[in-house]
């Protein structure tokens, strides 16, 4: 990958390249393990190798991490290979192993960033270290709390910070194990414009085979860097096996993805282009996958309407929404002929779901 862009000043500082390629395993399983993966990663774009050693499992039994012995192991591979490195941090006696054994970069991860004590415990334990902080988003869907646990950072004066964008959890599983959501780091974004912005596509993912494209999408949107789990012998890696690529795939993949230039001013507004018309896919990804859940609620009240024996139209419901709509539109700049135009046509569409519905035999 190129180096392209004006970095974040620690990221200059560092003398690392953008965009920033962080790669190695879920977790250091064994010394052999993490050095075999670390020598790899010297001949790709990598320059921070990952490992968790203290691994969040949502469920008990699963493989939890080695503990302190792996960050051995990470100083050796940093020492055999020049790689920084960058492990997770949990709580405050995590901090002090991690800092006693020079560890460059530390991650929360996102079933901590949802805890405000215990982001608060790390940061206080990080105050007046200058360390470098990744922090994930949490595993919910909730920009405030992706915000607060930075702004904890920022307020014990820690200036090396960047935000990790990895995916948002659901109930229902469809594509992604953790559903990218990429509104919210774009909000993320719009309310700290300097804060870089890293993807993780494997806990997105899930699965090896999303990665690329989710990366893609990522350079598009103007992100500084990627996170992968990288591992020699992913199908047997001891935590997240399905999503873990070779040090192999990703060299190739960093070689094909496309990445935005900035060299002239032309290349500028392209790139600028670029990211306002992801911005517009994603959202009009949004737009139809909504509609698609507002059709599907339609069929259920068609179904109940029918065993009901209740009419289809509706209309002082109808006049309801319509009207609270046109406001709403107000509010957001849009003009009332516009949602007239709009709300017309989703309301025909829901009446066509409901009468299939009615009319099945
Ligand atoms: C990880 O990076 O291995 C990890 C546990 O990530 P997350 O906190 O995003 O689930
Ligand atoms: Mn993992």
């Amino acid at each position: 990958m190129k180096n392209n862009k004006e970095l974040g000043a620690w990221l200059k500082n560092m003398g690392l390249s953008h965009p920033l390629l962080i790669a190695g395993p879920c977790s250091a399983e064994t010394q052999e393990q993490v050095l075999e993966i670390a020598h790899q990663l010297k001949g790709t774009d990598t320059t921070v190798l990952r490992a968790g050693i203290w691994k969040p499992r949502t469920r008990p039994g699963n493989f939890e991490g080695v503990g302190e012995i792996g960050l051995k192991w990470l100083q050796r591979a940093k020492q055999e290979t020049g790689l920084l490195t960058t492990t997770e941090v949990a709580n405050a006696a995590h901090v002090d192993l991690a800092l006693k054994h020079d560890v460059d970069i530390l991650w929360v991860g996102a079933r901590t960033t949802v805890s405000p004590f215990m982001v608060q415990e790390i940061a206080e334990a990080l105050k007046g270290t200058g360390k470098t902080v990744l922090v994930k988003n949490p595993v919910n869907p909730d920009l405030a709390l992706w915000l607060g646990a930075v702004e904890r950072f920022y307020k014990v004066g820690l200036k090396n910070l960047a935000a990790v964008h990895r995916g948002f959890s659901s109930y229902e599983k469809q594509t992604y194990r953790n559903n990218p959501e990429w509104q919210i780091p774009i909000d993320l974004q719009n309310e700290f414009p300097d804060l870089p912005l890293i993807l993780d596509p494997s806990h997105i993912a899930g699965k090896r085979d999303l990665i690329f494209d989710l990366c893609q999408t990522a350079l598009d949107l103007n992100y500084d860097g990627i996170m992968v789990e990288t591992h020699h012998d992913p199908d047997n890696a001891w935590s997240d096996a399905q999503q873990q690529i070779t040090p192999a795939v990703l060299k190739q993949m960093t070689k094909d993805l496309r990445i935005p230039l900035h060299e002239t001013d032309a290349i500028e507004f392209k790139n600028k282009l670029n990211t306002l018309r992801t911005k517009i896919d994603v959202l009009d990804h949004q737009l139809v996958d909504t509609l698609g859940k507002r059709m599907g609620i339609a069929d259920q009240i068609g179904a109940l309407k029918k065993s009901n024996n209740v009419a289809i139209l509706q209309t002082k419901r109808w006049n309801d929404i319509l009207n609270k709509m046109i406001l709403e539109g107000e509010e957001n700049k849009l003009s009332e002929a516009f949602i007239l135009k709009i709300y017309k046509a989703i309301h025909q569409e829901s009446i066509n779901h409901q009468n299939k519905v009615i009319t099945k035999k």
